[in-house]
């Protein structure tokens, strides 16, 4: 069987915006010393502002379609985009949706608490919840599952995405489903690309699209940013995701050791914070491309490809894949020097 018959035995309910467009970054190309820089704008997938977690949702909606919830859980960051995009998905079909919202970031003034996603959490009709901690993901599942079982108590049907590793990477779908349409946009680029940059954060974009790339025998680097975890762990991360994978769709793990590569030189001082390298690839993307990035993943990825694209060879072309995150800039004005 085929990668992609073996996906379509899965259920999934179309949520996103696809194919989304690549543009080739004009300004920036060459003018940085090295190749041209393109974008795969995953920023514009719709369904309540876009990102990459539309095309994981469609695979966890698919499944709680499936078994007939009537309530969707999440937990994530105060200013997670998953979980805003949940609400958005929930609202459009008909589910009541339950967001936990988890202390990752630490200090952060009433922007960050009360704009950006969490304004667009409370006006897509989601019930909010908070958990204490940020770095306890067991201990933020296990809430989770006692806020089901009260809706259960009370006669609903709820449904929980799991995010923590040791569930089956659903989300990862929908990225090893999108590298079959990135694959058919490259053929018809002017410039042939030569590395992929994308953010890694729970990893099922950077293990899906992986898989997804190398099942299809597109051979060449794609290199995942940390933005929550350093190096070391999330290497492990992503291997264990793709065997998750391989294991899901029932088929060979095409992924080798080497080919996951990683780094985190734009990842300090940590999770949700800004640094200097962020800040500047922030500005001079909207500045120079009028393109909008976030704080706290695609501003990160982007850092580290800029510097790769600083040094890449003038006849190399790199594609940078935009995750999205937009509404979080809403949360960061006091960090990006924009508030009074
Ligand atoms: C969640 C998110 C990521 C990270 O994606 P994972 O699939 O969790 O690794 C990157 N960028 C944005 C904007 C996100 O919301």
């Amino acid at each position: 069987m085929s990668i992609s018959e073996n996906l379509q035995l899965l259920p999934r309910t179309p949520l996103a915006h696809t194919p989304t467009p690549i543009e080739r970054l004009n300004n920036l190309s060459g003018a940085l010393g090295g190749g041209a820089l393109y974008v795969k704008r995953d920023d514009c997938t719709g369904l309540a502002m876009g990102g990459n977690k539309a095309r994981q949702l469609e695979y966890y909606f698919g499944e709680a379609l499936q078994q007939h919830a009537d309530t969707i859980l999440i937990t994530g960051a105060v200013q997670s985009n998953f979980v805003r995009m949940a609400a958005a998905a929930a609202a459009k079909l008909g589910l009541d949706c339950h967001i936990q919202l988890e202390e990752r970031v630490g200090d952060t003034g009433a922007d960050y608490r009360q704009s950006g996603n969490v304004l667009l959490d409370r006006l897509l009709g989601a019930t909010l919840h908070t958990y204490p901690q940020g770095e306890d993901e067991d201990g933020a599942d296990a809430n989770l599952k006692r806020i089901a079982d009260q809706l259960r108590a009370a006669g609903r049907q709820p449904y929980i995405i799991p995010l923590a590793p040791g569930h089956p990477p659903l989300g990862a779908l929908g990225y090893v489903r999108a590298a079959s349409e990135l694959l058919g946009q490259l053929e018809n680029l002017e410039d042939e690309i030569s590395h992929i940059f994308v953010a890694s954060g729970s990893g099922s974009t950077h293990a899906g699209l992986l898989f997804g790339l190398r099942s299809h025998n597109w051979l060449k680097p794609m290199i995942g940013v940390c933005v929550r975890r350093d190096r070391t762990s999330q290497q492990q991360r992503i291997k264990q995701r793709c065997e998750e994978i391989a294991a899901l769709l029932k088929l060979e793990n095409p992924v080798r050791p080497e080919d996951i590569e990683i780094t985190d030189e734009t990842f300090q001082p940590g999770y949700g914070k800004l640094n200097e390298q962020t800040l500047e690839a922030i500005n001079l993307c909207a500045q120079r491309e009028g393109l909008l990035l976030d704080p706290v993943y695609t501003g990160k990825s982007m850092a580290a490809c800029l510097n790769h694209v600083r040094t890449s060879r003038k006849d190399q072309s790199t594609l940078f894949v935009h995750t999205g995150g937009t509404p979080g800039l809403f949360g960061y004005g006091k960090e990006l020097n924009l508030a009074d």
